[in-house]
């Protein structure tokens, strides 16, 4: 039979790095790590960050992560590249963690750290254009408009910071928001209203996406029934983000745990599930403040909580 883990922590964000090493570091010996991407979590994707604390200057997503794995794993946890598939739970009271590849791992305990993922806005056109002229992340895809004019959907502050970011590309960038107030922070908000490359688009939704096989070509704007055409070759939809549950969809449809009608999981303050031994932290959890600092905290939470757990089995 093969090795039993003391715990499995899948996903490799905030959340789930911070987790690995206290778990390690709190004197756990078998940790492994499941990552199906690129380690870092979605902050990676982010062109800037200026509010993790102790980073005084203004980073990339990817330069706040660089330097995360190796101090987390010089404790000893193991990191796997790796999708899991399903976790669920067995008779004999272990975890079942199924990876992709019929791979299957037992392990006693169980934090799941699986973040968010960006939303589709459900646009015409969003689809058939992804990947040729749709974007979700400014940073990956900025660069192909440089000194074009690019559209910004969405009105939080992922939308409004890329608005940002991409102003140092594009010549212009519109903002097309379905209401005239933000769910930004005030202080980016001021920071775009006074940015004369950014032109805001409010009270407005958008009809269609259209294009050729070349690609984008513009969307038309609908504001009280008036149309507005802008041709613009990309077009970077930031409307949210959806938590990734679908590892803890068992095959009878129903989910490992107690979850909210939105999805995430419930979890206390300690980040304990409904069902023992079982763990949440980060974005995917109720309530979550989705910042890479509470991601990281809730990580260690997390952790210390799975090593008490643990404790509590053997006495
Ligand atoms: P994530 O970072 O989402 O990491 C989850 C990881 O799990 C991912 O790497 C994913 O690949 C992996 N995974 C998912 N499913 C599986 C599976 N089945 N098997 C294996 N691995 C899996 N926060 C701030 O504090 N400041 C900011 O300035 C800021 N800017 C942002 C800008 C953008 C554009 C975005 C999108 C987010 C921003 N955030 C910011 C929010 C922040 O990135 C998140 O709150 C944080 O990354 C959440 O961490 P997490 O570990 O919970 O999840
Ligand atoms: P968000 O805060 O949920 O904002 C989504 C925006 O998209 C809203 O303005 C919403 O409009 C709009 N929207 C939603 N569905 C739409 C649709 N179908 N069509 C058109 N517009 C639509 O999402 P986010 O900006 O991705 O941020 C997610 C979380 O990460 C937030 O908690 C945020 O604070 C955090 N985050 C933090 C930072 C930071 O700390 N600097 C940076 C990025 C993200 P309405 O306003 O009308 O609902």
């Amino acid at each position: 039979m093969s090795e039993i883990l003391d715990l499995a922590i899948v996903g490799g964000g905030p959340a789930g790095l911070t987790a690995g090493m206290y778990a390690t570091r709190g004197g756990l010996q078998n940790v492994v790590m499941y990552e199906k991407g690129v380690i870092g979590g979605q902050i990676t994707k982010s062109s800037e960050i200026e509010n993790y604390p102790g980073i005084t200057q203004v980073v990339s997503g990817l330069e706040l992560m660089e330097k995360w794995p190796e101090q987390v794993m010089r404790f000893g946890l193991k990191y796997e590249m790796a999708e899991v598939v399903r976790i669920s739970k067995g008779s004999d009271n272990l975890f079942d963690i199924s990876i992709e590849g019929d791979k299957n791992v037992k392990a006693k305990s169980v934090i799941v750290c699986t973040g968010s993922n960006p939303k589709k806005s459900g646009v015409e056109g969003e689809d058939e254009f992804y990947g040729k002229g749709v974007s979700f992340c400014a940073t990956c895809d900025g660069f192909f408009y440089k000194n074009k004019e690019v559209a910004i959907l969405g009105g939080g502050d992922a939308a409004l910071e890329e608005a940002l970011f991409l102003t140092n590309i594009c010549s212009k960038v519109y903002i097309v928001h379905r209401r005239d107030e933000f769910r930004a922070s005030p202080a980016t908000v001021q920071r775009v209203k006074k940015n004369n490359k950014i032109e805001l688009v409010l009270n407005s939704t958008v009809k269609k996406i259209y294009g050729d096989i070349s690609g984008v070509n513009g969307l038309i704007i609908d504001k009280n029934g008036d149309e507005r055409d802008l041709k613009v070759p990309g077009v970077f939809v930031f409307v949210g983000m959806k938590v990734n549950n679908e590892v803890l969809l068992q095959k009878d449809g129903n989910f490992l745990c107690e979850m909210s009608k939105n999805g995430e999981v419930i979890a206390d303050l300690n980040m304990k599930t409904s069902l023992r031994g079982l763990f949440a932290a980060g974005d995917i959890r109720i309530d979550a403040a989705k910042q890479v600092i509470c991601a990281a905290g809730d990580g260690a939470t997390a952790a210390i909580n799975a090593i008490n757990y643990l404790e509590g089995l053997h006495e």
